[in-house]
């Protein structure tokens, strides 16, 4: 089975919002950049984890957090001292470079506050559009879709369309998202895609969207579950 745009533009998206919220009572993972909505930590985590694991990130983001407090104390940080506190992530010398470059230019351009929404976001030097949309939505609770390569992969297999990118994603999404509980949403999905719908063999047994999932209706019966 495949959706058609009328399904993707109704009632199965409402549905896929609810579930997932349901599910992300009980079930997101945890992280301190979780126990926030300071949009600096959230920034900092954000950076930390392109292209590195939670775990690895963790012990940095303490670490950052101890040394760097504030947005103030990262924009007059030494690039030798960031180096040396991020080595172990990899990619520290792009890393401490692009979180210096943002830090002053949110301090000199923007008096030291981050904006709540994408559009500004996206203008200081280092932030992409997903960790806009992260900032956003986390710490300003603004309900913007966060779509990393975890929701992509959920929404590809649950929609049937190997096609769906992020553009797509991001309209689709945000056709149903919510002020009041976006943020659970995002963190919900996100957490499907990184622990039951994983790249290689997805648990669709213990997947709370599975009903209505492409995916899983298409190949139920065929013993690949
Ligand atoms: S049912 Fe399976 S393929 Fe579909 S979203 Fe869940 S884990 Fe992924």
């Amino acid at each position: 089975m495949t959706y058609s745009e009328t399904e993707t533009d109704g009632y199965v998206f409402k549905w896929l919002y609810a579930r997932v919220i349901e599910w992300a009572k009980e079930n997101l993972r945890s992280f301190p950049w979780r126990n926030t909505s300071d949009p600096y930590k959230i920034f900092l985590a954000e950076t930390l984890l392109k292209r590195t694991t939670a775990t690895a990130a963790v012990r940095i983001y303490n670490d950052l957090i101890n040394k760097y407090p504030d947005i103030s104390t990262l924009a007059s940080a030494s690039v030798k001292d960031l180096n040396y506190l991020l080595r172990p992530l990899g990619l520290y010398k792009q890393r401490s470079e692009l979180l210096i470059k943002s830090a002053r230019y949110i301090v000199e351009k923007m008096g030291g506050k981050f904006p709540y929404n994408i559009d500004d976001l996206v203008k200081v030097p280092g932030i992409g559009l997903y960790t806009a949309s992260a900032i956003s939505s986390f710490a300003f609770r603004k309900p913007v879709p966060t779509v990393d390569s975890n929701v992509i992969r959920v929404l590809r297999r649950f929609l049937d369309k190997p096609s769906l990118n992020v553009k797509i994603a991001m309209n689709l999404l945000s056709s149903v998202i919510e002020e009041k509980n976006g943020s659970e949403f995002n963190l919900g999905i996100i957490d499907l895609g990184g622990t039951i719908c994983k790249p290689t063999n997805p648990n669709c047994n213990f997947c709370p969207i599975r009903e209505k999932c492409s995916f899983y209706l298409n190949n139920i019966n065929k013993n690949v579950i």
